[in-house]
């Protein structure tokens, strides 16, 4: 067995598991590059959870892994908003571990919308209708805020063919009635996330891949950032997909299972 690439990069949900289950090889690959001491991280678009929590998640699935492994937009957005708009005060619409990333961070938050900068859309099962008139008011009617995303995804896959509305739909309700169109929108494919991903991994991104199940945001994302590409056939796109693809979005490699990779 060898390493093909010199760091790896692995989507989380129809790559390693689906919901809480493992999916083939996932853990074999892991321990594998582990114990070959290759380094790795693991991307989500999903702001629901914080790193600490994927790790615990991913170490009780038989993952051992430590927060520093994940980077997700909980991780990016905060980041982001640190780096580019450290003043702003900002109305997260989103679920407990952004908020709480938010103020670890010291990030101004106010449900205000006289006051609120920037308008952080996000994947929120607590988003109603007193939400989406704060952001209304704050980019409508006070004209002063804008609209960013923590990511473009649709929806959330669940087992057995299922899911949920993802951070788009949000995006979509204040976008119709404000008229107004998102100024950002963060996670994979933006390659922020690869950026900060590869952050403190001392490797050329050309001899890194990106391996994940959705070709317009994994392979996406690695096409953008200049890294290899492998999709894994256990998630949301198919063959047919990547057959109907323009050639310059198809993935360098198509897996079954991901210990194809170490094989
Ligand atoms: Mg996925």
């Amino acid at each position: 067995m060898t390493a093909r690439f010199d760091a790896y990069l692995f989507d989380l949900d129809g790559t390693i598991y689906l919901g809480d289950r493992l999916l083939p090889g996932a853990a074999e690959t892991i321990a594998w590059l582990r114990a070959e001491g290759v380094p790795f991280r693991f991307l989500s678009n999903n702001a629901t959870r914080s790193p600490g929590q994927y790790a615990e998640k991913l170490t009780a699935l038989g993952i051992p892994t430590v927060p520093a492994d994940v980077v997700n937009t909980v991780t990016v957005t905060t980041h982001w908003l640190r780096t580019n708009h450290p003043e702003a005060v900002v109305f997260p619409i989103a679920e407990r571990p952004l908020i709480e990333a938010f103020e670890a961070a010291g990030i101004a938050m106010s449900e205000d919308p006289a006051e609120i900068d920037i308008v952080v859309a996000s994947y929120d099962r607590g988003f109603d209708y007193r939400k989406l008139q704060i952001a209304f008011d704050a980019i409508w009617f006070h004209k002063r805020a804008f609209l960013i995303a923590t990511n473009p995804d649709r929806y959330c896959p669940f087992p057995g063919g299922r899911g949920e509305p993802d951070c788009a739909a949000v995006v979509a309700a204040i976008e119709a009635s404000t008229s107004t169109t998102c100024r950002a929108v963060l996670g994979k494919p933006d390659p922020a996330m690869a950026a900060a991903a590869l952050a403190g991994i001392d490797v050329d991104p050309t001899r890194c891949v990106m391996v994940g199940d959705r070709l317009g945001t994994d392979i996406e994302l690695a096409h953008r950032s200049g890294l290899q590409s492998a999709l894994v056939l256990t998630g949301d796109s198919s063959r047919a997909d990547v057959e109907a693809a323009a050639p310059d979005a198809r993935p360098g490699l198509v897996l079954e299972r991901l210990d194809e990779l170490i094989a």
